[in-house]
């Protein structure tokens, strides 16, 4: 049967001369493999709407868990991020993720909407790389289940306290009233830290990288974003090692 759905370019490997296995990231069918023929001619009506990272409207022929191009239109393309290496590098540490935790036929509403988001960003630089990076981690955390409680001190209740700290044993808040002997067991949360992520985590995925931090925070915020994402899912990624290796 013939399946009409938006998707994102999130991979590519050569088949032959001509052809491609492209990765395509979906909200209806997950990360799904779609086998691509002649999109490597140089005449290939195809070949912009199947490069990678563009977000384009596919037309597909569908035949059990396989997909073959029949056309593709573009709708939006990300031409900038493949110029600059640390932003393709950042990208693709992104479609790795996505690679590895959205699982082929399985709906994965909203992934879409924050890859083409993350995108434009990355592309549009009006934050800075490290800051898109910490801002996706803990958001993608958030969507694939693992969201942080951080709404109030678990013991007390308090909203806002001078300090606060995060226990990555739970992913719950204690504020330093209640925190007691433990403290050294915690991380700590400055105020403008612990704002950050709640923005990050409770905004509506439109306005997740609308703010700037000072240089201070956002450190400690990349810091506690991967680690936070990683430490959930279990596992590294060769992307984001390369990532790290050539950032300036
Ligand atoms: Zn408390």
């Amino acid at each position: 049967m013939l399946v009409t759905i938006d998707g994102i370019v999130i991979g590519r490997r050569p088949i032959g001369e001509n052809n491609c296995f492209i990765d395509v990231l979906t909200d209806e069918y997950g990360v799904i493999e779609v086998t691509a023929h002649g999109i490597r001619k140089i005449n290939s009506k195809n070949s912009g709407a199947c490069s990678l990272f563009a977000y384009s409207r596919f037309c597909l022929a569908k035949n059990g868990l396989k997909y073959t191009l029949n056309s593709a239109e573009p709708k939006f393309s990300f031409h900038g991020i493949s110029a600059d290496i640390e932003a393709l590098s950042l990208a693709t540490y992104f479609a790795e993720i996505f690679k590895a935790t959205t699982a082929p036929e399985q709906e994965a509403a909203g992934f879409l909407r924050l890859m083409a988001i993350s995108l434009f960003e990355i592309e549009k630089r009006r934050i800075n790389l490290p800051q898109i990076k910490a801002v996706f981690e803990l958001r993608i955390a958030s969507m694939l289940g693992f969201s942080p409680d951080l709404r109030a001190c678990r013991n007390c209740i308090c909203y806002e306290h001078e300090l606060m700290y995060f226990d990555f044993g739970n992913s719950t808040i204690i504020c330093a009233d209640c925190v007691g002997e433990n403290a050294e067991l915690y991380t700590e949360l400055t105020p403008t830290l612990l704002y950050s992520m709640r923005y990050i985590v409770y905004s509506p995925v439109e306005k997740i990288f609308h703010f700037n931090l000072k240089t201070g925070i956002l450190i400690q915020l990349e810091q506690f974003c991967e680690k936070y994402l990683l430490q959930h899912l279990d596992r590294e990624f060769r992307s984001l090692d390369y990532y790290k290796s050539i950032k300036i």
